[in-house]
Formats: structure tokens, C-alpha cells, sequence
């Protein structure tokens, strides 16, 4: 392919809206360009990496022995009202209508309209198991799309869904996608790990995300060097500490003054102790009803956890109004003594059991209470504790006790074990070998495609652009031709070309009538694996130069016309 052929326009300067590296690097090396916020048109470029992506994806999937198919990206709400999702998913489904007023959203994902083609097709048990995937765009109104590609409004997902006899059956299915996963992102060049994830509404059900760690990443993850666990904080569990015993004994509470001391931080520089003297008490609403929640003050809530442990379908931090109602006070400064409405119900940490000698809110706006005794001045009995903090860097592993750390990072696919939470509600059976009719058991998995693109290129960057891994570069490699107009140079490049993708590595010839530098500079930006300068000086020297985009110029191989594939084939 000739350069002056191709349409690639790289910028000089980042884009304004462009918060992180890989954002910046995918529209200034001209791999997409922003059509509105959280939409993207990928220009040649970034068309030849992303197919590149997908074509391993299908190798993988198709090694796997999943099949192939396409559903429509515009999915009818009967079959969401099916699940109940059509109002679950709330704003963050597109919905329309069309001219019948039938209504219709644009597929965030697609678990209902593969039960019910499932349902059609499976009638008997020798038809299973069946994994069945697409790659289809798939449409989210985010609340903050940002950072590109990576959280969009529209973006390409591989979206695969296994149905099974029994749960033996789905179990293999589940490990056979996550092992296809493990090779999908080691052939796209990345580092992505997999991690316990949440199970969401599917209670303990099995989950693991698979996720490139990049500082750049939305997402928590705790880490234990020791045995290996790894969880997103969302999940993620820690040893039980003794924070309540660790306290001394207490004396019968007593009310102390701390005008407008409203956050932990500010009231204990107040008070002068350290924050895990406090008691951090929330008032949150769950389905519709108020919950104080308490947590050692050094400590946050972790959402998921309260929404598990108190089987609630949301859960959201209360308006001001309802806390002065529940509690008798603001924010600040509630506490889980004597709440104005003695029927609120109060839930806390697993490590504030038998906590002695704490400070908590008084319930009074400008006071708190010292010397609290949890069991003895709160109604909080056994079953109101349970684990309700997101893990922080430090905490002991829940396994083998030793300090996790904590990483971020950009999640580029999850597998789910599903169950029968989607085969049940479609009545998705199937008849056994005495005919008896079964619900089939399912599992879903994503890989997130064009996020995978933007992934690659975060963890793989310097200073100067991109340095794609060689199986999904836009080309392999780029012949910087020096003197375009000396027709026995262009010949020598146009022969490495043309022997390159007789050996099938896509190369590109640069041949704008440009200064080198400039040349040079725009392929370490685009991050062609390898670089070959063919210039009328060179060769009167001796040869060619080839240097790997990853190595500096002291690596530069000087090689003859003749050599140069295969020095490029030991190189790729
Ligand atoms: P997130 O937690 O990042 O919002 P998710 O868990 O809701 O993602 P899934 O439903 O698991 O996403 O979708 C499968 C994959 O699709 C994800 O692992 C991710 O790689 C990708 N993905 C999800 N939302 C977006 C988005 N808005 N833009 C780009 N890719 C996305
Ligand atoms: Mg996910």
C-alpha cells in the first residue's frame, strides 16, 4: 500500500476533550475521528486494527466450537418486558418507536433475544450444548462517555451465549469461553487479567472480568501477591480484622460539641484522634426505604455489598429531608444511637462487631457522642453486621491473609455464568432422553472489541505514539521511502513491498514527498511494528536500515535489498 494512496491524517495537537494517552494517541495518529460525544467514525486506519481484532476474536471463538451468527441491533420490548429488563435497565437503554408506535431499544447487550432464538430452535437435548456468539454494535446512553473508545455510546461487542443440559455442562462451557478469552487477549499483544467480579442481580453466580491494568483504568481491583486472588473491589473481601476489640473499654457515653465538624476528617482534626476512632454512619434509601448504614471511619461503603446483603434492588444515598426525618439530624452528624425514628434500621460493618470507646453522630445537628459502646448503646444486633466496605490497599487477603494491593483497571471482558435467570423467564427448555421437558442452562460472555483497540494502545505507548504488537498493527511494517522521485530507490522499496506481502506482512510504503523527519515522526505516532528506511544514500552505503519501533536508533540494522524479509520475519 502506497502512503499518498491511503487516507491517514495524523494531528499535531491532542484533542481537547481527550483526558487520557490512548484517547489522545487514537485520534492524533488518525485511527478515528469524533463524530459527537461517544461516537466515533474509524477511518482506515483504525479499520484495519479493528478487524484484525476481530478476525482473532472469530479464530478463537471458532476453535472453541461457537458459531456464528447476527441479530438485530434494534431489539422489539416485548422481549425486555420478558426479564423485566425493559424497566431495569433504565435510562440507560435507547428506546424508540416506529411508525406503528411499536417500541423497540437499540441492544445494549442481547441475552433476551438469544434465550428466545434459542428457545425456537433447541428442542432436544441433542442439540446441546450450544454456544452461539455475533459481533454487533451495541448502543448504551452512559451516563459520562468518555475516554474515547472506551466508554461509548456505541461500540463493538463479541457477545457469546452458551446453553447447557445441567450445570456440569454449563460449567465446562463457562471455563472453555474464559480459557478462549486468556488466548484472545494474549494474541492481541495484552496483559489482561481475570478477576472475581459480582454477580449483580444473579446473586453468587460466577463472574470473572478480564481487565488490562492501567492507571487510566475506571475500575478498582484488589490484588494478592500471596495465592494469586484477585476481585474487583466491588466484590473484593478482606480478612476480618479485630477494628472493634482493638479499642479500649468504655465509660457510659456522653455528648460532646463539634459545630459544623461534618466529615470525618474534619472532625477528628477537631477532636484530634485518628479517623478510625469514628464511626462513619450514612443514611442511604433502599427500595424506597430509609437504612442507616455504619462503617469504621476510615472506611467507605461499598454499594454492592449493601445492596446484596440487604436484597435490595437500589440503593442510593438519601436526600437531606429524609435523613433529618430518620435520624433527627443532617448529614454529619447521624449516628446509630437513638435515631429520631426508632424504627430505622440500622446495619454495620462486620469489624465494628463489639466495637467499644467509638465516636458516632448525635443525632443533633453539631454534636456527636464519645464513649460509645456499639452493643451495648445501639439496637444493632448479630444479624445487622456483615462485610460492607470496599477493600483498601493494605487489607489481608480473605484467602491466605496477606496484605492485597490495589490496581486499577480498564475491563475488556467478563464471562457470566447466567443460570436459568434468562432460560427461566423465557421458559427456554428443552426435552431430555425420557422426554421430560428441562430448562436449559445458560451463560453469557463480552468481549469488549473496539474498547479492546484503546486498550492496546494504553498499555502499549511511549512518549512518541503507539507501538502496536505486530498481530493487530494497522500494517506490520512501513518502508519509509526517502527519495521518492529517484525511480531505482522507489524500485528497491516497492521490491521489499511487494516480497513482504508475498510473505504475507501487510507493509506501507511512505512515499510523500516529505522531509524524513517529519515521515519518521509520524510512523513512531501511528507505531508500525517495524520500520525500514530505503533512501538513495543507504544504499550506495551498503543497504537499508531496520529498526524495531520499540528499540532506539542504536538497534538500527543495516541490511541488504535481498535480506530484508528475512531479517523481518525474525523480527516480527
Ligand atoms: P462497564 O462496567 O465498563 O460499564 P459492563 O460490565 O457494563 O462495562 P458488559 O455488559 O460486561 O459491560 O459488556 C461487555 C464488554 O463490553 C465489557 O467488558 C466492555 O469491554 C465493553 N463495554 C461495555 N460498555 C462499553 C462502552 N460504553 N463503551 C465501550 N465498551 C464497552
Ligand atoms: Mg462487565
Amino acid at each position: 500500500m502506497k502512503w499518498t494512496k491511503t487516507l491517514i491524517q495524523t494531528l499535531r495537537e491532542d484533542p481537547g476533550d481527550a483526558e487520557i494517552d490512548s484517547h489522545k494517541l487514537l485520534v492524533r495518529a488518525g485511527l478515528v475521528r469524533k463524530v459527537a460525544g461517544g461516537l466515533y467514525a474509524y477511518l482506515p486506519l483504525g479499520m484495519r486494527v479493528l478487524r484484525k481484532i476481530q478476525q482473532i476474536v472469530r479464530e478463537e471463538m471458532d476453535a472453541a466450537g461457537a458459531q456464528e451468527v447476527v441479530t438485530p441491533i434494534l431489539q422489539p420490548a416485548d422481549l425486555w418486558r420478558t426479564t423485566g429488563r425493559w424497566d431495569a435497565m433504565g435510562p440507560n437503554m435507547f428506546k424508540l418507536r416506529d411508525r406503528g408506535e411499536h417500541e423497540f431499544a437499540l441492544g445494549p447487550t442481547a441475552e433476551e433475544v438469544f434465550t428466545d432464538l434459542a428457545k425456537g430452535i433447541v428442542n432436544s437435548y441433542r442439540q446441546l450444548p450450544l454456544t452461539i456468539y455475533q459481533m454487533q454494535w451495541k448502543f448504551r446512553d452512559e451516563t459520562r462517555p468518555r475516554f474515547g473508545l472506551m466508554r461509548s455510546k456505541e461500540f463493538l461487542m463479541k457477545d457469546a451465549y452458551s446453553f447447557d443440559v445441567d450445570a456440569d455442562g454449563a460449567d465446562k462451557s463457562y471455563w472453555t469461553m474464559y480459557h478462549t478469552y486468556e488466548r484472545i487477549f494474549s494474541r492481541c499483544g495484552l496483559k489482561a487479567v481475570p478477576v472475581q467480579a459480582d454477580g449483580g442481580d444473579m446473586g453468587d453466580s460466577l463472574t470473572h472480568e478480564f481487565h488490562v491494568l492501567a492507571e487510566a483504568g475506571e475500575d478498582g481491583i484488589a490484588f494478592c501477591e500471596g495465592c494469586g486472588y484477585a476481585a474487583n473491589l466491588e466484590k473484593a473481601e478482606k480478612a476480618e480484622s479485630s477494628d472493634g476489640a482493638a479499642c479500649p473499654a468504655s465509660a457510659p457515653y456522653q455528648e460532646v460539641s463539634t459545630p459544623g465538624a461534618k466529615t470525618i476528617e474534619q472532625v477528628a482534626a477537631f477532636m484530634g484522634l485518628p479517623a478510625e476512632a469514628f464511626v462513619k454512619s450514612l443514611v442511604y434509601v433502599a427500595d424506597g426505604k430509609p437504612v442507616m448504614v455504619c462503617v469504621p471511619g476510615d472506611r467507605d461503603v461499598n454499594d454492592v455489598k449493601l445492596k446484596r446483603f440487604l436484597g435490595a434492588k437500589s440503593v442510593a444515598l438519601a436526600d437531606f429531608e429524609t435523613v433529618l426525618a430518620a435520624t433527627g439530624a443532617n448529614a454529619g452528624f447521624v449516628g446509630p444511637v437513638k435515631p429520631a425514628d426508632a424504627s430505622l434500621r440500622i446495619v454495620a460493618d462486620v469489624s465494628l462487631k463489639g466495637a467499644t470507646g467509638r465516636i458516632v453522630g448525635a443525632n443533633k445537628d453539631d454534636y456527636h457522642l464519645r464513649d460509645v459502646d456499639l452493643a451495648r448503646d445501639t439496637s444493632l444486633s448479630d444479624s445487622c453486621f456483615a462485610d460492607l466496605t470496599i477493600v483498601k490497599d493494605g487489607d489481608l487477603c480473605p484467602h491466605c491473609g496477606k496484605p492485597m494491593a490495589i490496581k486499577r483497571g480498564i475491563e475488556v471482558g467478563q464471562v457470566f455464568k447466567l443460570g436459568t435467570k434468562y432460560s427461566g423467564a423465557f421458559k427456554a427448555v428443552y426435552k431430555n432422553d425420557k422426554l421430560e421437558e428441562r430448562v436449559m442452562i445458560m451463560g453469557c460472555y463480552g468481549v469488549g472489541v473496539s474498547r479492546t483497540l484503546q486498550a492496546i494502545i494504553e498499555q502499549s505507548h511511549d512518549k512518541d505514539g503507539i507501538v502496536w504488537p505486530s498481530s493487530v498493527a494497522p500494517y506490520q511494517v512501513v518502508i519509509e521511502l526517502l527519495d521518492p522521485d529517484r525511480s531505482e530507490v522507489a524500485k528497491v522499496a516497492n521490491d521489499i513491498e511487494a516480497s513482504l506481502e508475498a510473505f504475507g506482512v501487510d507493509a506501507i510504503v511512505d512515499d510523500r514527498a516529505e522531509r524524513p523527519g517529519v515521515k519518521f515522526k509520524d510512523a513512531d505516532l501511528i507505531g508500525f511494528p517495524v520500520r525500514v528506511v530505503v533512501g538513495a544514500k543507504g544504499l550506495s552505503n551498503g543497504g537499508v536500515e531496520i529498526k524495531r519501533r520499540s528499540e532506539d536508533k542504536s538497534k538500527t540494522r543495516i541490511v541488504a535489498p535481498e535480506a530484508v524479509v528475512e531479517t523481518i520475519k525474525s523480527l516480527l
